[in-house]
């Protein structure tokens, strides 16, 4: 063999190599969270059908909206999208942006008491001289499809059956449906809100991950995060997870919402550089946030069954 020929021979050795490291941790597996989600709607829209056939109604679900936020108003017209395109009822309530506390109660109540309301979702943030605790607090947490009420926090902190925030359940929605094996796995979520980082992880540990919680005091976060099987993020930070801070073939689940200064959709992980380490990763936008809205339809159908 002469010398062109066994160079040609350990060069492609080394491709072959390289492209197994690329096969085995380079090149991470997308977790499509829009082919997910509309699986999940034709399950719903079928679970929708059958219960409307049992109780002789469609399942209800209104919203209150305080009027003032623009994002708002177009996540509620998604919400309302979602609704028709399943089957279920769909009834916004809207207040205006002065609206006194008593006014908020009152709406509450009257949904509480409402039999063919089974779903109430209370559009957050609130003005700032309206007390939104005060107001979660009131509607009926079998009614709570948004996740948010104590009582609902506290059975899932207990590992009982609860109506889970709708980020976070499609979180594990998405971990479940692409097989990725939790249990004995250690797992970080950076993030201790009650509506996504601390309900992620009761979940987590749910499903027998060993759970760090991280936030914006935790002393060195790549430390931590290289020692973890599943990573997931909900900081709302761009940019803030990187490369060096994954370890090869973990999974990385970014629950990140930001706009970036060219208008585009971003997540808190680097996807670029994140996505050569990581085995499995969401992508942002088409990641968690196509999963989320469908939950709320799965909160709505389990607060019927209640
Ligand atoms: P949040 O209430 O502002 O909580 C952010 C959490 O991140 C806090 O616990 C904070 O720590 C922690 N944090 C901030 N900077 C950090 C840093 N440098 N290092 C480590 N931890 C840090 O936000 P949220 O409501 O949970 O939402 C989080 C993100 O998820 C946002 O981007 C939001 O838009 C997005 N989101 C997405 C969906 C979806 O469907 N995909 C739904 C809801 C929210 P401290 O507690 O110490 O302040």
């Amino acid at each position: 063999m002469n010398a062109k020929c066994k160079n040609a021979k350990a060069n492609f050795a080394f491709c072959i190599l390289h492209l197994i490291e690329r096969e085995t941790y380079v090149t991470a597996t997308i977790l499509d969270g829009r082919a997910l989600a509309m699986e999940l709607r034709a399950a719903a829209q079928a679970d929708i059908t059958s219960i409307s056939q049992k109780i002789g109604r469609a399942p209800g679900l209104a919203v209150i909206q305080v009027l003032g936020d623009a994002a708002s108003t177009r996540y509620v017209r998604s919400i309302e999208k979602l609704c028709t395109t399943v089957g279920a009822r769909f009834r916004l309530l809207t207040l205006p942006a002065n609206a006194a506390q008593v006014q908020l109660d009152v709406t509450i109540d009257e949904l509480n008491a409402d039999p063919a309301t089974d779903g109430i979702l209370l559009q957050l943030p609130l003005p700032s001289h309206l007390n939104a605790d005060a107001a979660i607090m009131r509607i009926n947490h079998r009614k709570d499809v948004d996740g948010v009420h104590p009582i609902n926090a506290g059975l899932l902190a207990q590992g009982r059956p609860a109506l889970v925030p709708n980020t976070p359940a499609g979180g594990m929605e998405l971990l479940r449906r692409n097989r990725i094996e939790l249990r004995g796995k250690r797992a970080a979520v950076i993030g201790r809100s009650a509506i996504v980082g601390r309900p992620m992880a009761q979940l987590l540990i749910q499903a027998d991950a060993t759970v760090t919680i991280c936030h914006s005091r935790t002393a060195d976060l790549g430390a931590v995060l290289r020692e973890c099987e599943i990573v997931c993020v909900a900081a709302g930070r761009p940019g803030l997870v990187t490369a060096e801070m994954i370890r090869p073939g973990a999974v990385v689940i970014d629950f990140g919402t930001n706009v970036a200064a060219d208008g585009s959709l971003i997540g808190d992980v680097d996807f670029a550089t994140v996505a050569e380490v990581a085995g499995a990763i969401t992508p942002v936008p088409g990641g968690t946030g196509p999963v989320t809205n469908v939950m709320l339809i799965r909160n709505l159908i389990a607060a019927v069954r209640l």
